[in-house]
């Protein structure tokens, strides 16, 4: 969210002469101010190693992903037998409506309807599967960077309610010319660590 004006960010792609980065940014066309932007790697990185940091102190946290519900798998084998059955049916609509024996208008009125119950269904099954996430990311050492989209997707989904970025800090330096006397990785290192410093004055995560 944009600290400027509350706004949804939303992704975009930074052109060639900056490095092809993926960024975020405070668009007008979805309603922003169009006045922020941050990059993505930067903010997704300190969001991460920041909330499995506190995740890590949080004795609250911890216990929450060591309360295994035993109830919780069959919940969760029963939402996957719903959801199988209603894209079945959807399936059977399409199907007797190429066959000709559904007339077409009934056949989107049922294939709407099931859409919109299937929604909410995959809602309910990513937040289970949300805390089965937070005890497997546990398990295995909470190393995020191993994880795909979607577990670190249900990850944040689980714990984050919002992080805010504000603008670059007012006075400190966005470049950082290289000295003559370093080395690029040296120098690649000293911008990391100065653009890490700038995201951690930018950025507010509120917790749930
Ligand atoms: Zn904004």
């Amino acid at each position: 969210m944009c600290g400027l004006c509350g706004a949804s960010l939303t992704s975009y792609k930074r052109g060639k002469e900056r490095s092809n980065r993926a960024g975020l940014r405070c668009a007008k066309h979805t309603g922003g101010c169009g006045h922020l932007t941050v990059d993505y790697e930067r903010l997704e990185s300190y969001v991460f190693d920041t909330v499995i940091a506190s995740l890590e102190e949080n004795p609250r946290w911890q216990q929450r992903s060591a309360e295994q519900d035993p109830a919780h798998d069959a919940e969760l084998a029963r939402l996957e037998g719903q959801k199988a059955n209603l894209e079945e049916h959807a399936r059977r609509a399409r199907s007797l409506f190429v066959e000709g024996l559904m007339p077409e208008q009934e056949m989107r009125q049922q294939v709407t309807r099931i859409n919109t119950e299937l929604e909410s269904l995959n809602g309910r099954i990513d937040s289970m599967l949300g805390t089965t996430v937070l005890s497997a990311a546990m398990a295995d050492g909470l190393d995020w960077r191993s994880w795909n989209v979607s577990r670190r997707r249900n990850f944040i989904r689980l714990l984050v309610a919002q992080v805010v970025v504000d603008k670059w800090p007012e006075g400190m330096a966005t470049g950082l010319p290289k000295r003559a006397s370093e080395s690029v990785d040296d120098h690649r290192a000293r911008v990391e660590a100065h653009q890490r410093e700038g995201i951690r004055q930018r950025v507010t995560i509120k917790t749930k």
